[in-house]
Protein backbone atom coordinates (compact mmCIF):
# COMPACT_ATOMS: atom_id res chain seq x y z
CA UNK A 1 0.00 0.00 0.00
CA UNK A 2 1.58 3.30 -0.66
CA UNK A 3 0.54 6.60 1.45
CA UNK A 4 -0.88 9.93 0.54
CA UNK A 5 0.31 13.14 2.18
CA UNK A 6 -2.51 15.45 3.41
CA UNK A 7 -1.14 17.83 5.71
CA UNK A 8 0.54 16.63 8.96
CA UNK A 9 -0.58 12.77 8.32
CA UNK A 10 0.16 10.17 5.70
CA UNK A 11 -2.79 8.25 4.95
CA UNK A 12 -2.10 4.53 3.26
CA UNK A 13 -3.78 4.19 -0.41
CA UNK A 14 -4.92 1.28 -1.56
CA UNK A 15 -7.62 -0.06 -5.06
CA UNK A 16 -10.29 -1.66 -2.57
CA UNK A 17 -11.06 -1.03 1.24
CA UNK A 18 -13.39 -4.06 2.50
CA UNK A 19 -14.72 -3.15 5.36
CA UNK A 20 -15.53 -5.93 7.65
CA UNK A 21 -13.27 -9.44 7.90
CA UNK A 22 -16.21 -12.02 8.06
CA UNK A 23 -16.57 -14.59 5.44
CA UNK A 24 -17.99 -12.07 3.08
CA UNK A 25 -15.62 -9.61 3.29
CA UNK A 26 -12.29 -11.61 3.45
CA UNK A 27 -13.68 -14.13 0.38
CA UNK A 28 -13.56 -10.54 -1.26
CA UNK A 29 -10.26 -9.53 -0.44
CA UNK A 30 -8.79 -13.29 -1.70
CA UNK A 31 -10.64 -12.65 -4.72
CA UNK A 32 -9.49 -9.42 -5.45
CA UNK A 33 -5.94 -9.62 -4.29
CA UNK A 34 -6.16 -12.66 -7.15
CA UNK A 35 -7.15 -10.05 -9.73
CA UNK A 36 -3.65 -8.14 -8.72
CA UNK A 37 -5.70 -5.33 -7.02
CA UNK A 38 -4.33 -4.12 -3.13
CA UNK A 39 -6.75 -4.65 -0.49
CA UNK A 40 -7.16 -3.45 2.61
CA UNK A 41 -9.42 -5.24 5.16
CA UNK A 42 -10.46 -3.59 8.35
CA UNK A 43 -12.56 -4.87 11.28
CA UNK A 44 -13.86 -3.47 14.35
CA UNK A 45 -12.81 -6.68 15.90
CA UNK A 46 -9.10 -8.15 16.66
CA UNK A 47 -9.34 -10.72 14.16
CA UNK A 48 -10.97 -12.26 11.38
CA UNK A 49 -13.95 -14.41 11.49
CA UNK A 50 -16.75 -11.99 12.29
CA UNK A 51 -20.00 -14.39 12.95
CA UNK A 52 -17.57 -17.38 11.90
CA UNK A 53 -14.81 -16.63 14.65
CA UNK A 54 -13.42 -18.97 17.11
CA UNK A 55 -13.00 -18.38 20.54
CA UNK A 56 -9.48 -19.34 22.04
CA UNK A 57 -9.74 -21.45 25.58
CA UNK A 58 -6.65 -22.44 27.56
CA UNK A 59 -3.58 -23.45 25.96
CA UNK A 60 -4.06 -23.94 22.23
CA UNK A 61 -7.77 -25.14 22.09
CA UNK A 62 -10.28 -22.95 20.52
CA UNK A 63 -14.20 -23.60 19.65
CA UNK A 64 -16.78 -22.20 17.51
CA UNK A 65 -18.83 -19.67 19.00
CA UNK A 66 -20.83 -18.43 16.20
CA UNK A 67 -21.24 -20.35 12.78
CA UNK A 68 -20.73 -24.22 13.95
CA UNK A 69 -20.75 -25.92 10.45
CA UNK A 70 -21.53 -24.65 7.00
CA UNK A 71 -23.74 -26.43 4.78
CA UNK A 72 -22.86 -26.01 0.97
CA UNK A 73 -25.52 -26.96 -1.46
CA UNK A 74 -24.22 -24.52 -4.48
CA UNK A 75 -21.75 -25.82 -7.21
CA UNK A 76 -19.51 -22.64 -6.78
CA UNK A 77 -19.34 -23.40 -3.47
CA UNK A 78 -18.41 -26.70 -3.22
CA UNK A 79 -16.10 -26.27 -5.95
CA UNK A 80 -14.87 -23.43 -3.50
CA UNK A 81 -14.88 -25.97 -0.35
CA UNK A 82 -13.11 -28.54 -2.41
CA UNK A 83 -10.05 -26.30 -3.33
CA UNK A 84 -9.98 -25.29 0.80
CA UNK A 85 -10.39 -29.18 1.86
CA UNK A 86 -7.36 -29.94 -0.81
CA UNK A 87 -5.45 -26.75 0.86
CA UNK A 88 -6.52 -28.39 4.45
CA UNK A 89 -7.89 -25.39 5.46
CA UNK A 90 -11.65 -26.97 6.10
CA UNK A 91 -12.97 -30.56 5.99
CA UNK A 92 -15.91 -32.04 5.59
CA UNK A 93 -17.88 -32.99 8.67
CA UNK A 94 -19.12 -36.37 7.11
CA UNK A 95 -21.38 -36.93 10.10
CA UNK A 96 -23.87 -33.97 9.61
CA UNK A 97 -23.32 -34.37 5.43
CA UNK A 98 -26.35 -35.66 3.35
CA UNK A 99 -26.32 -36.50 -0.62
CA UNK A 100 -26.81 -33.13 -1.64
CA UNK A 101 -25.42 -31.17 1.27
CA UNK A 102 -22.15 -31.22 2.61
CA UNK A 103 -21.22 -29.53 6.28
CA UNK A 104 -17.68 -28.14 6.38
CA UNK A 105 -15.63 -26.54 9.00
CA UNK A 106 -12.51 -24.53 9.34
CA UNK A 107 -9.56 -26.28 10.64
CA UNK A 108 -8.01 -26.46 12.77
CA UNK A 109 -11.12 -24.07 13.84
CA UNK A 110 -13.78 -21.92 11.99
CA UNK A 111 -11.59 -18.94 11.45
CA UNK A 112 -8.72 -20.66 9.69
CA UNK A 113 -11.21 -20.18 6.41
CA UNK A 114 -11.35 -16.05 6.71
CA UNK A 115 -7.23 -15.89 8.09
CA UNK A 116 -6.40 -18.04 4.86
CA UNK A 117 -8.69 -15.74 2.47
CA UNK A 118 -7.41 -12.43 4.33
CA UNK A 119 -3.89 -13.28 4.34
CA UNK A 120 -2.76 -11.36 0.88
CA UNK A 121 -4.59 -8.07 2.03
CA UNK A 122 -3.56 -5.44 4.00
CA UNK A 123 -5.58 -6.22 7.42
CA UNK A 124 -6.20 -3.16 9.86
CA UNK A 125 -7.99 -4.40 13.28
CA UNK A 126 -10.00 -3.04 16.01
CA UNK A 127 -11.28 0.02 13.92
CA UNK A 128 -14.40 0.84 13.37
CA UNK A 129 -14.97 2.64 10.53
CA UNK A 130 -18.03 5.51 11.02
CA UNK A 131 -17.20 7.87 7.98
CA UNK A 132 -16.86 7.49 4.02
CA UNK A 133 -15.90 11.25 2.81
CA UNK A 134 -15.81 11.30 -1.41
CA UNK A 135 -12.47 13.20 -2.00
CA UNK A 136 -9.99 14.56 -5.00
CA UNK A 137 -6.47 13.24 -4.23
CA UNK A 138 -4.05 15.81 -6.02
CA UNK A 139 -2.97 14.65 -9.31
CA UNK A 140 -6.41 12.61 -9.84
CA UNK A 141 -8.69 12.58 -12.00
CA UNK A 142 -11.18 10.09 -10.43
CA UNK A 143 -12.36 10.69 -6.92
CA UNK A 144 -11.60 8.46 -4.04
CA UNK A 145 -12.89 7.53 -0.68
CA UNK A 146 -11.52 8.46 2.49
CA UNK A 147 -12.51 6.36 5.11
CA UNK A 148 -12.33 7.38 8.97
CA UNK A 149 -12.94 5.66 12.42
CA UNK A 150 -15.31 6.25 15.25
CA UNK A 151 -13.13 8.74 16.48
CA UNK A 152 -12.85 10.51 12.73
CA UNK A 153 -9.52 9.61 12.19
CA UNK A 154 -8.95 9.26 8.80
CA UNK A 155 -7.81 5.36 8.03
CA UNK A 156 -7.27 4.78 4.57
CA UNK A 157 -8.16 5.97 1.57
CA UNK A 158 -10.00 3.90 -1.30
CA UNK A 159 -10.74 3.78 -4.99
CA UNK A 160 -13.61 1.23 -4.08
CA UNK A 161 -15.08 0.32 -1.06
CA UNK A 162 -16.93 -3.24 -0.09
CA UNK A 163 -18.91 -3.25 2.81
CA UNK A 164 -19.64 -6.25 4.22
CA UNK A 165 -21.05 -5.23 7.37
CA UNK A 166 -24.22 -6.74 8.61
CA UNK A 167 -27.27 -4.84 7.55
CA UNK A 168 -27.81 -2.29 10.64
CA UNK A 169 -23.82 -1.81 10.68
CA UNK A 170 -23.68 -1.45 7.20
CA UNK A 171 -26.51 1.62 7.53
CA UNK A 172 -25.02 3.07 9.64
CA UNK A 173 -21.52 3.49 7.80
CA UNK A 174 -23.69 4.46 4.59
CA UNK A 175 -25.81 7.16 6.23
CA UNK A 176 -22.21 9.01 6.85
CA UNK A 177 -22.30 10.43 3.30
CA UNK A 178 -26.08 11.24 1.13
CA UNK A 179 -24.72 10.18 -1.94
CA UNK A 180 -25.29 6.17 -1.04
CA UNK A 181 -28.76 6.98 -0.25
CA UNK A 182 -29.83 3.77 -2.42
CA UNK A 183 -27.67 1.70 -0.73
CA UNK A 184 -28.84 2.86 2.57
CA UNK A 185 -32.29 2.00 1.51
CA UNK A 186 -31.35 -1.84 1.06
CA UNK A 187 -29.48 -1.86 4.14
CA UNK A 188 -32.53 -0.72 5.97
CA UNK A 189 -34.72 -2.67 4.56
CA UNK A 190 -32.79 -5.99 5.59
CA UNK A 191 -31.97 -4.29 9.31
CA UNK A 192 -35.09 -5.22 10.70
CA UNK A 193 -34.97 -9.42 9.65
CA UNK A 194 -32.14 -10.51 12.14
CA UNK A 195 -32.60 -13.13 15.07
CA UNK A 196 -30.19 -13.07 17.98
CA UNK A 197 -28.64 -15.19 20.42
CA UNK A 198 -27.03 -16.65 23.22
CA UNK A 199 -23.91 -19.15 22.62
CA UNK A 200 -21.81 -20.84 25.44
CA UNK A 201 -19.14 -23.62 25.69
CA UNK A 202 -18.84 -26.24 28.25
CA UNK A 203 -17.23 -29.23 28.87
CA UNK A 204 -18.76 -33.24 29.86
CA UNK A 205 -17.14 -36.58 30.43
CA UNK A 206 -16.54 -38.23 26.96
CA UNK A 207 -20.30 -39.61 25.93
CA UNK A 208 -21.63 -41.29 23.32
CA UNK A 209 -24.53 -38.58 22.70
CA UNK A 210 -24.90 -37.81 18.90
CA UNK A 211 -21.81 -35.00 17.96
CA UNK A 212 -25.70 -32.47 17.06
CA UNK A 213 -28.70 -32.75 19.34
CA UNK A 214 -31.30 -30.34 19.04
CA UNK A 215 -33.46 -30.70 21.84
CA UNK A 216 -37.78 -30.30 20.65
CA UNK A 217 -39.55 -27.54 22.72
CA UNK A 218 -36.15 -26.07 24.52
CA UNK A 219 -34.92 -22.80 25.48
CA UNK A 220 -31.85 -24.57 23.93
CA UNK A 221 -31.66 -25.10 19.96
CA UNK A 222 -29.18 -26.87 19.26
CA UNK A 223 -25.73 -28.63 21.13
CA UNK A 224 -22.77 -28.96 18.92
CA UNK A 225 -19.96 -31.61 19.77
CA UNK A 226 -17.02 -29.24 18.75
CA UNK A 227 -14.47 -31.68 19.40
CA UNK A 228 -16.06 -34.40 16.98
CA UNK A 229 -15.58 -32.04 14.50
CA UNK A 230 -12.36 -33.00 11.88
CA UNK A 231 -8.76 -32.90 13.39
CA UNK A 232 -10.01 -32.00 16.77
CA UNK A 233 -10.79 -35.29 18.22
CA UNK A 234 -9.93 -34.69 22.27
CA UNK A 235 -10.37 -37.88 24.05
CA UNK A 236 -10.63 -36.75 27.29
CA UNK A 237 -13.13 -34.39 27.42
CA UNK A 238 -16.30 -33.57 25.46
CA UNK A 239 -16.69 -30.23 24.40
CA UNK A 240 -20.14 -28.57 23.80
CA UNK A 241 -20.97 -25.19 21.90
CA UNK A 242 -24.67 -24.87 23.04
CA UNK A 243 -26.95 -21.90 21.15
CA UNK A 244 -30.27 -20.83 22.43
CA UNK A 245 -33.78 -20.53 20.60
CA UNK A 246 -34.08 -17.14 18.83
CA UNK A 247 -38.11 -16.76 19.95
CA UNK A 248 -36.21 -17.41 23.74
CA UNK A 249 -33.44 -15.21 23.74
CA UNK A 250 -35.50 -12.21 22.24
CA UNK A 251 -37.17 -12.50 25.59
CA UNK A 252 -33.87 -12.66 27.53
CA UNK A 253 -31.48 -10.38 25.39
CA UNK A 254 -30.60 -7.89 28.54
CA UNK A 255 -30.75 -10.58 30.97
CA UNK A 256 -27.96 -10.74 33.97
CA UNK A 257 -25.23 -13.20 32.57
CA UNK A 258 -24.88 -14.75 35.58
CA UNK A 259 -28.79 -15.93 35.36
CA UNK A 260 -28.55 -17.22 31.68
CA UNK A 261 -25.14 -19.34 32.38
CA UNK A 262 -27.14 -20.84 35.40
CA UNK A 263 -30.40 -21.77 33.13
CA UNK A 264 -28.21 -22.89 30.28
CA UNK A 265 -26.03 -25.28 32.48
CA UNK A 266 -28.96 -26.44 33.92
CA UNK A 267 -31.11 -26.95 30.84
CA UNK A 268 -28.12 -28.79 29.29
CA UNK A 269 -27.30 -31.22 32.37
CA UNK A 270 -31.48 -32.14 32.30
CA UNK A 271 -31.58 -32.97 28.59
CA UNK A 272 -28.03 -34.81 28.44
CA UNK A 273 -28.04 -36.56 31.99
CA UNK A 274 -24.45 -35.36 31.96
CA UNK A 275 -22.80 -33.21 34.45
CA UNK A 276 -20.77 -30.15 33.00
CA UNK A 277 -17.38 -29.88 34.54
CA UNK A 278 -16.57 -26.39 32.82
CA UNK A 279 -18.10 -23.93 31.39
CA UNK A 280 -17.51 -20.35 29.59
CA UNK A 281 -19.27 -17.14 29.99
CA UNK A 282 -22.44 -16.73 27.70
CA UNK A 283 -21.88 -15.07 24.47
CA UNK A 284 -24.82 -12.48 23.30
CA UNK A 285 -24.84 -12.73 19.21
CA UNK A 286 -27.10 -9.66 18.54
CA UNK A 287 -27.18 -10.28 15.04
CA UNK A 288 -26.51 -13.78 14.91
CA UNK A 289 -28.34 -14.57 11.55
CA UNK A 290 -30.58 -12.86 8.81
CA UNK A 291 -34.36 -13.78 7.11
CA UNK A 292 -33.96 -14.85 3.63
CA UNK A 293 -33.96 -11.63 1.57
CA UNK A 294 -35.75 -13.03 -1.55
CA UNK A 295 -36.34 -11.45 -5.08
CA UNK A 296 -33.27 -9.38 -4.34
CA UNK A 297 -29.65 -9.57 -5.97
CA UNK A 298 -27.16 -11.31 -4.11
CA UNK A 299 -25.31 -8.32 -3.45
CA UNK A 300 -25.33 -4.08 -4.46
CA UNK A 301 -22.99 -1.88 -6.33
CA UNK A 302 -23.02 1.47 -7.58
CA UNK A 303 -21.19 1.68 -10.55
CA UNK A 304 -21.25 5.42 -10.55
CA UNK A 305 -19.83 5.81 -6.38
CA UNK A 306 -17.71 2.41 -6.68
CA UNK A 307 -19.13 0.96 -3.41
CA UNK A 308 -20.69 -2.24 -3.11
CA UNK A 309 -22.32 -4.14 -0.05
CA UNK A 310 -21.92 -8.19 -0.29
CA UNK A 311 -22.65 -9.74 3.44
CA UNK A 312 -25.20 -13.03 4.49
CA UNK A 313 -28.37 -10.61 4.77
CA UNK A 314 -28.46 -9.68 0.95
CA UNK A 315 -28.16 -13.88 -0.28
CA UNK A 316 -30.08 -16.65 1.77
CA UNK A 317 -29.27 -14.97 5.10
CA UNK A 318 -26.72 -18.01 5.83
CA UNK A 319 -23.37 -18.59 5.43
CA UNK A 320 -23.09 -19.82 2.24
CA UNK A 321 -24.88 -16.98 1.71
CA UNK A 322 -22.61 -14.56 2.60
CA UNK A 323 -19.67 -16.48 0.22
CA UNK A 324 -21.92 -16.48 -2.82
CA UNK A 325 -22.80 -12.59 -2.32
CA UNK A 326 -18.89 -12.14 -1.85
CA UNK A 327 -18.16 -14.22 -5.45
CA UNK A 328 -21.43 -12.78 -6.98
CA UNK A 329 -20.10 -8.54 -6.17
CA UNK A 330 -16.32 -9.68 -7.39
CA UNK A 331 -17.33 -10.96 -10.50
CA UNK A 332 -19.58 -7.60 -11.41
CA UNK A 333 -16.43 -5.39 -10.07
CA UNK A 334 -14.47 -7.19 -12.41
CA UNK A 335 -17.01 -7.38 -15.49
CA UNK A 336 -17.64 -3.82 -15.15
CA UNK A 337 -13.31 -3.08 -14.79
C1 LIG B 1 -24.58 -18.43 16.95
C2 LIG B 1 -24.63 -18.45 15.45
C3 LIG B 1 -25.05 -19.59 14.78
C4 LIG B 1 -25.09 -19.63 13.38
N1 LIG B 1 -25.47 -20.78 12.75
C5 LIG B 1 -25.43 -20.84 11.41
C6 LIG B 1 -25.71 -22.05 10.72
O1 LIG B 1 -25.97 -23.09 11.32
N2 LIG B 1 -25.67 -22.06 9.35
C7 LIG B 1 -25.37 -20.93 8.64
O2 LIG B 1 -25.30 -20.99 7.41
N3 LIG B 1 -25.10 -19.76 9.26
C8 LIG B 1 -25.13 -19.69 10.61
N4 LIG B 1 -24.84 -18.52 11.25
C9 LIG B 1 -24.70 -17.29 10.44
C10 LIG B 1 -23.32 -17.19 9.77
O3 LIG B 1 -22.34 -17.20 10.76
C11 LIG B 1 -23.33 -15.88 8.99
O4 LIG B 1 -24.34 -15.95 8.00
C12 LIG B 1 -22.01 -15.57 8.28
O5 LIG B 1 -20.90 -15.86 9.11
C13 LIG B 1 -22.05 -14.09 7.88
O6 LIG B 1 -20.82 -13.70 7.29
P1 LIG B 1 -20.66 -12.19 6.82
O7 LIG B 1 -19.28 -12.04 6.32
O8 LIG B 1 -21.79 -11.83 5.92
O9 LIG B 1 -20.89 -11.29 8.14
P2 LIG B 1 -20.06 -11.21 9.50
O10 LIG B 1 -19.49 -12.52 9.86
O11 LIG B 1 -20.98 -10.57 10.50
O12 LIG B 1 -18.86 -10.22 9.17
C14 LIG B 1 -18.99 -8.83 9.23
C15 LIG B 1 -17.76 -8.23 9.90
O13 LIG B 1 -17.90 -6.82 9.86
C16 LIG B 1 -17.30 -6.29 11.02
N5 LIG B 1 -17.83 -4.93 11.20
C17 LIG B 1 -19.12 -4.56 11.44
N6 LIG B 1 -19.22 -3.22 11.48
C18 LIG B 1 -17.98 -2.74 11.24
C19 LIG B 1 -17.46 -1.42 11.15
N7 LIG B 1 -18.22 -0.33 11.29
N8 LIG B 1 -16.13 -1.27 10.91
C20 LIG B 1 -15.31 -2.36 10.77
N9 LIG B 1 -15.77 -3.63 10.86
C21 LIG B 1 -17.09 -3.81 11.08
C22 LIG B 1 -17.68 -7.27 12.10
O14 LIG B 1 -16.80 -7.20 13.22
C23 LIG B 1 -17.58 -8.61 11.35
O15 LIG B 1 -16.31 -9.21 11.52
C24 LIG B 1 -24.74 -18.47 12.64
C25 LIG B 1 -24.30 -17.32 13.31
C26 LIG B 1 -24.23 -17.31 14.70
C27 LIG B 1 -23.73 -16.09 15.40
Amino acid sequence: MNTLSTGHTHIPTTDIAIIGAGLAGSLCAHLLSQMGQSVCLIDKSRGSGGRASSKRLEGNVSCDLGLPYIVIKHPDTIQLFKQLTEEHIAAPWKQLSHENEQAFVGVPRMSAITRYWGQNAKFITGTRIHHLDQIMPQDETESSWLLRDDKYQPVVIAKKIIITAPAPQAASILASNDKLAVLLLRANQASSSYQSQWSMWLETAPSDLNALLEPQNSLIKRMIKDNYKPMRQDEKIDRWVIQTDPNWTKQHLDADKEWITQTLVQTFADITEHRVLKHGEPHRWLLSQFTENKGNKAFAWSPEHNVGLAGDWLYQGDAEGAVLSAMSLVKQIQDTK
